[in-house]
């Protein structure tokens, strides 16, 4: 690999994980190459190397040097123990590594779990979750299919990532006992010197992250109001900063806008209406540089 003072940032080849690692870059402006098939691609205008990997290599290449930076599930990481720094969640990715059992079964109770088999191919977090909560469990370690160990009569229950609960419909299962709620984080290796040339890319990066994982919680609002219901309105708006209060031509209305988190829209927009404001406008937000 070329050793041209890049920092290198490792992200899922081809996976759940790489529509939206691959976007989060593009939103930072960084211009990436066409990679086609290649390990390695440039960042034509930041001093950044992508390595493209299976996800479950990431964290070791991390650990390792290989890359000092990579985008990765909590799960696998947590999966492989690897020994590196967790510097940002980054919000996607999100899914949930649950037991399952049979549609027919009834666990009331965590210890329920106790002498049964439970089939997974995240051993090593079953395996600490167990310990932590004092259960006796069997561990069959398989690495696919694991939704059709109960069937196939190999273990009694699964412990897989699930996400909408169709592929468990199927095999005849259901989720019960949450054992990790997992999104996308940002690694670091931990030996990074502080000082370093690549420590100041770095710094760079995480700062344009942070600014479009601000801006993809926030909406910019507008609308106008009744000059007499601007402090009902201003009651209803959850906004990070103070508003902006404008006057328009008609002399008789305001225009307002804010900044406000993206979950509050919908919220907040039949309070806005009841209270007078019209012409209500949500727009998306490229940056928020705090
Ligand atoms: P690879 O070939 O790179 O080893 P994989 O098949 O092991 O890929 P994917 O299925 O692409 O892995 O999942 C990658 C990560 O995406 C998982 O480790 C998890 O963190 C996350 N993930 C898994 N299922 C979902 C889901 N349904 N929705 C969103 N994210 C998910
Ligand atoms: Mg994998």
């Amino acid at each position: 690999m070329s050793n041209n003072g890049n920092l290198k940032l490792a992200i899922q080849k081809s996976g759940r994980l790489s529509e939206n690692s691959l976007q989060l870059l593009k939103n930072c402006n960084l211009d990436i190459e066409k990679f086609n098939d290649r390990l390695v691609v440039s960042i034509r205008n930041f001093k950044l190397d992508l390595l493209f990997l299976r996800d479950d290599d990431i964290p070791e290449y991390v650990q390792d040097g290989v890359a000092e930076l990579g985008i990765v599930g909590q799960d696998v990481l947590y999966e492989t123990k690897a020994d590196v720094k967790v510097v940002k969640k980054l919000g996607f990715g999100r899914c949930s590594l649950r037991i399952a059992i049979p549609e027919n079964d009834d666990l009331r109770d965590i210890e329920d779990l106790n002498g049964k088999r439970i089939a997974t191919s995240f051993p090593n977090i079953l395996r600490d979750f167990l310990k932590q909560n004092k259960i006796d469990a069997k561990i069959v370690n398989i690495s696919g299919s694991v939704e059709a160990a109960p069937s196939l009569g190999i273990a009694d229950y699964i412990c897989d990532l699930v996400s909408t609960g169709n592929t468990l419909k199927l095999n005849k299962l259901k989720s019960s006992i949450s054992v990790l709620e997992s999104e996308a984080v940002l690694i670091k290796n931990k030996n990074l010197k502080n000082h370093s040339d690549k420590y100041q890319i770095f710094l760079k990066l995480l700062s344009r992250i942070e600014s479009v994982l601000n801006a993809n919680n926030s909406k910019y609002i507008m609308m106008n109001v009744p000059k007499n219901s601007l402090n009902d309105i201003l009651q209803i708006i959850p906004s990070l900063k103070s508003p902006t209060v404008l006057p328009l031509a008609d002399d008789e209305s305001l225009a307002v806008h804010a900044v406000i988190p993206a979950e509050k829209f919908w919220e907040i927009v039949d309070d806005l209406k009841s209270a007078g404001a019209s012409g209500i406008l949500l727009l998306p937000i490229e940056n928020i540089i705090i």
